[in-house]
C-alpha cells in the first residue's frame, strides 16, 4: 500500500496541499497544532485562516498576475479558490472573502474527505524518519520548536527574523535617460546597479517626505522582536539625522553621473534581483511606510517618476528558507528529500502564493506516491514562474519573500513585438494555454 503523506500546518498552503494530493488518490495525514497551541496572529481554530486582510487581491486574468494565479489554480481544481468563489464578497476587480465562510468551508472539504485525517498537534521537531513523504507547511510564524530544527537541518544562521523588504521596480519602468548603470568604484563587471541621482535640493524635499510619510505602527508582539542595526527601515535611519542617508545607502562616492561627468549629491541605487533582469531591488530602502507613501515618495526619485513596483516594502517576523539554496526545482530539501516544503515559509509572499506553492507540493507528492517523477509547470504559467523563482531564479544572497508578477515570467518572442497593456495579455494566453497542456498530461500521467 502506498505511504500516507504527512502534511504539517493547515494553513494555506497546508490545506491546498492536503487537497490537491487527496484529490489524487493519495492518503493524506494533516498535522495543525491550532488550537492546541497559537500563533501571534491566528485568532480561530479553522483550517486556512486569513490572518489580516480579508482580500486575494486583483481577479483580473488577463492583465494582473495575481488574477491569472487564480485562474490556473481554478483550473487545476484548487479547494481554496473554490471556496474564495464561494464566500467571495463585493471589491470591484478584487476578490475579497467572508474570512469565516471561507475558512469553515475549506475546514469541512477537508474533515469530509475520505483520504484526509486531521490531527490537532504541534509537531516539535524534525518528522520521525518512517514519514516517507511530509510537506512542511508551517507558515511564517512557524512554532519555534519546528523552526529550530529546520534552521539547523539547513546549516543556517537564521531562518525566523524580522522580515526588512525593500521595494522591487519593474525594469521597463525606469527612465533611463536619468538613471545609468555603473557599480561604485566600478567594481564587479563596473556596471551592476542601476543608479538614480539627485541634487541637494531633491535629497533634502526627499529627506522631508520621508520624515512626514505616514507609517504603519508596530503590533505589540512585533516590539519584542529587534531587527538588526545593518536593516533598519529607511525613515529611522533618516530620523537619526539629514545627512545619515547621504553616508549610508544613499551614498553617492565611488559614482559618476555621464551627464554631468560629476558625483551627484545623493545616489539611490537599485540591484539585480532576479535572473531575467526585470526586476531591480532599492538598495537599502526597507521601509514601513504606508504602501500608498511608499508609491508617493518614492517617485519623487529621479528615473523612478513612474516607477512601477513588483512588490512594496514592509517589515515583520517572518520564519522563511533561503530557497534557492536549499529546495531542488520540486520544493525537495536537498540535504533530506523526503521532506517538502510549501507556503510563505518557501519565500513566497501572500495568501495566493503561499496556496499555490501548497498546490504544487501537494501534486508533487502524490506523483511520487504513485512511484511517478513530479513535473513541474512550465515556467510560462504563473504557477511555475513563482515555482522557478524562489527555487532557481532568485538570488540567494539577497533572497527575499516574493509576490507573484509578470517580471517572473520569461519575455514574449521578440516578434511580433507586442507593447504596453498587450504584453500582460498576451503573457497571460500564453500562460493559460500552457497550463492546460501541463494539466492535460498531468491527468494522462495519473489514469
Ligand atoms: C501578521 C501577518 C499578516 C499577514 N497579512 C497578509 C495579508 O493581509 N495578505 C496576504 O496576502 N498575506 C498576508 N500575510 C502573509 C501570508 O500570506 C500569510 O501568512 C499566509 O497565511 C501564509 O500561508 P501559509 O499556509 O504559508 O501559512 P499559514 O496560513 O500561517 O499556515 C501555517 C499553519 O501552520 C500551523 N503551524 C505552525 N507551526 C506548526 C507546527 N510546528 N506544527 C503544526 N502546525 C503548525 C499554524 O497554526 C498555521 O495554521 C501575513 C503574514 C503575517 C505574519
Amino acid at each position: 500500500m502506498p505511504h500516507s503523506i504527512h502534511i504539517v500546518g493547515g494553513g494555506l498552503a497546508g490545506s491546498e496541499a492536503a487537497w490537491q494530493a487527496a484529490s489524487a488518490g493519495a492518503r493524506v495525514i494533516l498535522h495543525e497544532m491550532r488550537p492546541v497551541r497559537g500563533t501571534e496572529a491566528h485568532q480561530t481554530e479553522g483550517l486556512a485562516e486569513l490572518v489580516c486582510s480579508n482580500s486575494f487581491r486583483s481577479d483580473d486574468a488577463e492583465n494582473n498576475a495575481v488574477g491569472l494565479l487564480h485562474e490556473e489554480m481554478r483550473r487545476a481544481g484548487s479547494l481554496v479558490m473554490a471556496s474564495a468563489d464561494a464566500h467571495r464578497l463585493p471589491a470591484g476587480g478584487a476578490l475579497a472573502v467572508d474570512r469565516h465562510g471561507f475558512s469553515a468551508a475549506v475546514t469541512k472539504a477537508l474533515e469530509d474527505h475520505p483520504n484526509i485525517e486531521i490531527r490537532r498537534e504541534e509537531i516539535t521537531g524534525l518528522p520521525p524518519a518512517d514519514w516517507a513523504s511530509v510537506i512542511v507547511a508551517t507558515g511564517p510564524l512557524t512554532s519555534p520548536a519546528l523552526a529550530e530544527a529546520v534552521r539547523e537541518l539547513s546549516g543556517e544562521e537564521s531562518l525566523s527574523f524580522f522580515d526588512a523588504i525593500a521595494p522591487i521596480v519593474h525594469h521597463e519602468s525606469i527612465d533611463f535617460d536619468v538613471c545609468w548603470m555603473q557599480s561604485r568604484y566600478d567594481k564587479g563587471d563596473g556596471a551592476d546597479y542601476i543608479n538614480c541621482p539627485m541634487n541637494e535640493a531633491q535629497y533634502r524635499a526627499f529627506i522631508a517626505a520621508l520624515m512626514a510619510g505616514d507609517k504603519t505602527e508596530f503590533k505589540e508582539w512585533e516590539t519584542s522582536t529587534p531587527y538588526f542595526e545593518g536593516c533598519l527601515p529607511i525613515e529611522v535611519m533618516a530620523s537619526r539625522g539629514e545627512e545619515t542617508l547621504r553616508f549610508g545607502p544613499m551614498k553617492p562616492v565611488g559614482l559618476q553621473d555621464p551627464r554631468s561627468s560629476a558625483r551627484p549629491y545623493a545616489v539611490v541605487q537599485l540591484r539585480q534581483d532576479n535572473a531575467l533582469g526585470t526586476l531591480w531591488n532599492m538598495v537599502g530602502f526597507q521601509t514601513k511606510l504606508k504602501h500608498g507613501e511608499q508609491t508617493r515618495i518614492f517617485r519623487m526619485i529621479p528615473g523612478l517618476e513612474n516607477a512601477q513596483f513588483a512588490r512594496l516594502g514592509g517589515l515583520h517576523r517572518n520564519t522563511f528558507l533561503n530557497s534557492p539554496r536549499l529546495l531542488d526545482g520540486v520544493l525537495r530539501m536537498k540535504a533530506r528529500p523526503q521532506m517538502r516544503f510549501a507556503g510563505q515559509v518557501t519565500g513566497v509572499e501572500g495568501y495566493v502564493e503561499s496556496a499555490a506553492i501548497g498546490l504544487l507540493a501537494g501534486r508533487f507528492a502524490a506523483a511520487e506516491t504513485r512511484g511517478e517523477a513530479p513535473a513541474p509547470p512550465p515556467g510560462t504559467t504563473a504557477l511555475g514562474a513563482l515555482l522557478h523563482h524562489i527555487t532557481a531564479g532568485a538570488d540567494e544572497k539577497t533572497f527575499q519573500p516574493m509576490n507573484v508578477n509578470f517580471g517572473l515570467f520569461p519575455d514574449l518572442p521578440p516578434q511580433p513585438r507586442i507593447r504596453g497593456k498587450d504584453r500582460k495579455k498576451a503573457m497571460s494566453a500564453r500562460a493559460l494555454a500552457d497550463l492546460d497542456q501541463w494539466l492535460g498530461t498531468a491527468r494522462a500521467a495519473a489514469e
